[in-house]
C-alpha cells in the first residue's frame, strides 16, 4: 500500500520529546522560545509567535488585524475549511471569490469587486503549498487599505520571487502569515501552528491571546526573585503549543531544506511522467513562485469519474485524495452563513452550489491528490503513475 504521505520523524524528535519530558517543564516554556526565533530565521520574519494549530494562528491573526462581528473577510471557499471557520470564530462573514483553474489559488481579479464597506481583512491562501498572487492581492488591499493574512498552512518552505528576489513564505510579504505543524503539512509536531509578522504590536497581542490574557507569562513568575502577581487585561484563550511538541518542531526544522528538496524532486518526476497521459492536468507552478508540493494534485480528463478513479487505484494498493473542499458546499455553511461577489443583486444559486464559485466546484470534483512523500522511492513514483495510468484506461467514457 503506497499511503497519500508519510511525516520525516525519527530518533531525533523521539529524543528530543524524551528530553524535554525528563526536564520537568513540559508546557510552553524556554524550547517554545526556541523554537520561535529558529522559525522567524528560517522564514527571514521579524517576529514568529507559537501556537496549538493554523487554526488558532489565523484566529489571532484576524483578531490582531481588527476583524469584529458584522464585517466582511475576503477568501476562497477552495480550501480546508478552517480557513472559512476561523472569519466566523470572529463573528464575520467569509466572501468567497473564485480560484484561478489553474493554480487553485484565490484569483485576484474577482477581489476588486468583493470589496464593500464592511471589508475589514483578505484571507489568502497558499493552497497545498503553491504561493498565490501576493503582489496583485496586495496591490487591491494597498489601495483600500485592507490588511492581507496569509493562510501558510501548507508553505513552510514555499518561496516567492519578491521585488526581484527568492523570499520564503512568512517573511512576511503580507501582514500576518499563519502556518500549521499538523502531520498532513511539511514538518509536524502533532498538531501545533506559528504566526509571523513584522508589527511588534501584533506580535505582542498573540502573546496575550495565547496564553489566557495574562500580564505575565509564567515563566517569568517561575524564574522571578520577588513575588510577581499576574493581570489579565483582557479574555484571552488557551492556545499554547508546549515545550514537547517545540522541541520536536526544533529538529524537524533542520531536516525542512532536505525534505523540501526531495519533495521538490519528486513533483518535477510527477510532472514528466505524467505527461504522457492524455488529456491529464498537471500543476502549473508559475515563474514566480516555488512550491512545497504539500500536496501534488491532478486534475482529470473530463470524461473521467473521481469516485471510480480513486477506487481503481485503491484496489491497486495507492491512496489518493479527492481535490481540495469547498466550504461554501458543507452543511455547515448554510447560505446565510457566507457570501459571494454580487450576492446582493439576488443569487439563486446559494446552498450547495454557487454559479461564481465554478472553478472552485470543478476543482474539487474534478481534481485527485497523488502520494507524495520525502521517503518515496522512484520505484513506488513509478507505480502510481502505473496505477493511475491503469485507472483511466478502464473508464467508461459517458
Ligand atoms: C491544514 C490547514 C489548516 C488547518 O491547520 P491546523 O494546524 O490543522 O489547524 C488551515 N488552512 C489550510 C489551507 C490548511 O491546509
Amino acid at each position: 500500500m503506497i499511503p497519500i504521505t508519510k511525516p520525516m520523524l525519527g530518533e531525533k524528535e523521539a529524543e528530543a520529546a524524551r528530553r524535554v519530558i525528563l526536564s520537568g517543564w513540559t508546557s510552553q516554556g524556554p524550547e517554545v522560545a526556541a523554537f520561535e526565533k529558529e522559525f522567524a530565521e528560517y522564514v527571514g520574519a521579524p517576529y514568529a509567535c507559537a501556537v496549538s494549530s493554523c487554526t488558532t494562528a489565523l484566529h489571532l491573526a484576524l483578531l490582531a488585524v481588527g476583524v469584529q462581528p458584522g464585517d466582511e473577510v475576503i477568501t476562497v471557499s477552495h480550501s480546508y475549511i478552517a480557513t472559512a471557520n476561523v472569519i466566523r470564530y470572529c463573528g464575520a462573514t467569509p466572501v468567497f471569490v473564485d480560484i484561478d483553474p489553474d493554480t487553485f489559488n484565490m484569483d485576484p481579479t474577482q477581489i476588486e469587486s468583493a470589496v464593500t464597506e464592511r471589508t475589514r481583512a483578505i484571507l489568502c491562501v497558499h493552497q497545498i503549498g503553491m504561493p498565490c498572487d501576493l503582489a496583485a492581492i496586495l496591490d487591491i488591499a494597498h489601495r483600500h487599505s485592507i490588511p492581507v493574512v496569509e493562510d501558510a498552512a501548507c508553505a513552510i518552505g514555499s518561496e516567492i520571487l519578491w521585488q526581484g528576489q527568492w523570499e520564503k513564505i512568512g517573511n512576511p510579504q503580507a501582514d500576518v502569515a499563519c502556518f500549521s505543524f499538523h502531520p498532513r503539512k511539511v514538518i509536524s509536531t502533532g498538531d501545533g501552528g506559528m504566526i509571523t509578522t513584522a508589527n511588534a504590536e501584533w506580535d505582542a497581542k498573540f502573546r496575550l491571546l495565547r496564553q489566557h490574557g495574562m500580564s505575565v507569562p509564567d515563566t517569568v513568575r517561575h524564574g522571578a526573585s520577588q513575588v510577581i502577581f499576574e493581570s489579565y487585561p483582557i479574555v484571552g484563550y488557551n492556545f499554547r503549543m508546549t515545550d514537547i511538541q517545540a522541541a520536536v518542531g526544533r529538529e524537524q526544522l533542520k531536516r525542512l531544506p532536505e525534505i523540501v528538496d526531495q519533495r521538490r524532486e519528486l513533483a518535477s518526476r510527477y510532472q514528466s511522467l505524467l505527461a504522457t497521459i492524455p488529456g491529464l492536468g498537471v500543476p502549473v507552478e508559475p515563474d514566480w513562485a516555488r512550491s512545497t508540493w504539500q500536496s501534488f494534485c491532478v486534475r482529470l480528463p473530463v470524461e473521467s469519474d473521481q469516485r471510480q478513479v480513486m477506487q481503481s487505484m485503491l484496489d491497486a494498493g495507492v491512496a489518493t485524495r479527492r481535490g481540495v473542499m469547498c466550504s461554501h458546499r458543507e452543511v455547515a455553511y448554510p447560505a446565510n452563513a457566507w457570501s459571494c461577489v454580487g450576492r446582493s443583486e439576488g443569487c439563486v444559486c446559494a446552498d450547495g452550489s454557487c454559479q461564481r464559485l465554478r472553478h472552485s466546484q470543478e476543482a474539487q470534483d474534478h481534481t485527485i491528490i497523488l502520494p507524495l512523500f520525502p521517503q518515496m522511492s522512484p520505484d513506488q513514483q513509478d507505480y502510481v503513475v502505473k496505477a493511475l495510468h491503469d485507472a483511466l484506461g478502464v473508464m467508461p467514457v459517458n
